[in-house]
């Protein structure tokens, strides 16, 4: 009676799969790795996984399917989100999409081991697009696989529900599942094959289209695709806007560089490196998409990718994260040119993306330092001064904030010492050796500066310390963190997935007792592989 009841739940979900009834299909039906021509997807299954197991499971994520705790450590839901059992309503496939991958176009890419279960309506009427990561091979998997390891899963999991907590613009996560398949992977391509458990990511979002889904059917000259493909996108998640006409795909391209700009600002608020920013790796909503390699900043360099993949040219780097969005936005302005015909609309586009930055930006940064209004005037040069300075020597830039917020207003007019205010940052430094007596002059002399600034605000100091606080995370899901949670995940034990997953819930809140999470990173985790090194091997 109970497991019915259960079963009928899932059995409920309410699909509407738009995508699919409105792009042309792939005639071929075989799932042959191969050119897919004049489709925007292809019709695949997932392959069966043989023991299922749950590793976490997001209930924000279900609650948004409508689904309770209950539903989601059913032995069905076990069954439906590894991949074994599909719904009614459920119509799997995969998409076709291309891209720039570290500048190069790379020809057809496309859901290589993702497939999309279809779109559901829920209860609130919104769309939810579900998608496997991990389910098997399609046309679109060229040498590889289709499968996915539990290390990755793992880290996309964690992350990508880490980053909506933080309030940064991301795709959702609702399971992480072991099917109970083994998979081969050379972690770092260095010909050291070993085998290594398989999982599944079910992924949700609105939508899962990409910037590379533009530029396949421009490549090929396939306009009316390019066409089908755009009306579908706005009729469907930008309706606001209006019927697609000339004006409106303008105006969808300026929406686009909109929030690519506010996404990117959150990165460069939390420290999050992507770490491979290719074009198929760009959400046309402006949602963080494809949590492959990517880190979070400890100590702040402008410089530093965790993906070795990208160690030669570093073109993915923290520092170059606003440039590489903007090339990325130039590679969909010209995929959708033959819709609009005229270069200059979508070159003032282009510009909105800046403005929107170097507006947003502003204010992000004028939030992290707790001020009420932005001030160019004496802004600029104050944060142009810190970034030399948190580069200097090894500043964990989290910490660093967190302590800054502490920062009593007093030692602004007491003539404190610089051992005083040192000390009010010292909690972020990693190697106390390198604190000169130079550098520590530099530092108390902008701490100086600094308080003199917020004196002027005249904000009282709960005030500024709440506000930053909401902008600065106490808690972020540092590589070794993911990494301790994966080597327990390996043994068995998914406590450590579920203890961060609950950490991760509420970043800016202080958090007694977890204090060990908000420390800096440990030193054996400096040169460890998945804490400062990571491949695209996933
Ligand atoms: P990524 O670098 O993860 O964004 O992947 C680039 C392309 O390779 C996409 O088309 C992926 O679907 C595909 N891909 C990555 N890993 C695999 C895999 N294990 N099996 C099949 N396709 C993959
Ligand atoms: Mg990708």
């Amino acid at each position: 009676m109970n497991s019915q009841l259960k079963l009928s739940q899932l059995d409920r979900l309410s699909f509407d799969n738009r995508f699919v009834r409105e792009l042309p299909a792939d005639p071929e039906t075989d799932n042959s790795r191969r050119q897919v021509i004049g489709a925007g997807y292809s019709r695949v299954l997932p392959v069966k996984a043989p023991q299922p197991q749950m590793v976490a499971y997001s209930r924000e994520v279900a609650e948004l399917l409508d689904l309770t705790p209950e539903d989601c450590e059913s032995d069905d839901f076990l069954q439906v989100f590894s991949g074994n059992r599909l719904v009614p309503g459920m119509y799997p496939y995969a998409t076709c999409y291309g891209g720039h991958q570290f500048g190069y176009w790379a020809g057809q890419l496309g859901d290589g081991r993702a497939i999309n279960l279809g779109e559901i309506i829920n209860s609130r009427g919104q769309r939810w697009a579900l998608q496997l990561k991990g389910a098997g091979p399609t046309p679109y998997s060229r040498m590889a696989d289709g499968l996915a390891v539990l290390r990755s899963s793992i880290r996309e999991f964690l992350c990508s529900e880490a980053m909506f907590h933080l309030g940064v613009p991301t795709t959702r996560a609702l399971s992480v599942i072991l099917t109970g398949d083994e998979v081969i992977r050379d972690m770092f391509y260095n010909g050291n094959p070993k085998p290594e458990p398989g999982a599944v990511v079910c992924r949700v979002a609105p939508s899962f289209t990409r910037f590379g889904s533009f530029q396949i059917f421009t490549a090929r000259r396939d306009i009316e695709l390019l066409k089908k493909l755009a009306d579908y996108t706005i009729r469907t998640d930008f309706p606001y806007l209006g019927e697609p006409s000339k004006e409106v795909y303008i105006s969808w391209f300026e929406e686009v560089c909109r929030r690519t700009a506010e996404m990117i600002v959150h990165w460069q608020r939390v420290g999050f490196v992507h770490g491979v920013m290719n074009t198929d790796n760009m959400s046309i909503l402006g949602l963080t998409i494809d949590y492959g390699p990517y880190g979070w900043l400890e100590n702040y360099d402008p410089n530093w990718t965790p993906n070795t993949t990208d160690a030669a040219e570093h073109r993915y780097r923290y520092g170059n994260q606003p440039q590489i969005a903007f090339w990325n936005l130039g590679q969909l302005a010209n995929a959708i040119y033959p819709l609009i015909g005229e270069i200059e609309p979508l070159q003032k586009a282009m510009n909105v993306y800046a403005e929107t930055f170097e507006q947003s930006w502003q204010s992000m940064m004028g939030g992290k330092l707790g001020f009420k209004v932005y001030e160019p005037a004496t802004d600029d040069e104050l944060i142009t001064e810190l970034a030399t300075l948190l580069q200097l020597v090894e500043t964990d830039m989290t910490i660093f904030y967190r302590h800054l917020a502490k920062l009593d207003i007093r030692l602004a007019s007491d003539n404190a010492g610089e051992e005083n205010l040192i000390a009010a940052v010292n909690a972020a430094y990693y190697v106390p050796e390198q604190l000169t007596d130079e550098y520590k002059t530099r530092m108390a002399s902008w701490l100086r500066r600094y308080l003199k600034r917020i004196q002027a605000d005249a904000m009282p100091d709960e005030i500024r310390q709440r506000k930053m606080n909401a902008v600065n995370p106490k808690y972020v899901l540092r590589n070794y963190m993911a990494q301790l949670a994966i080597d327990k995940a390996e043994q068995g034990d998914f406590s450590v997935v579920n203890d961060l997953l609950e950490l991760l819930r509420h970043p800016y809140e202080e958090q007694p007792g977890k204090e060990e999470f908000a420390a800096k990173r440990p030193d054996w985790a400096r040169q460890r592989a998945g804490c400062s090194m990571l491949s695209c091997s996933s």
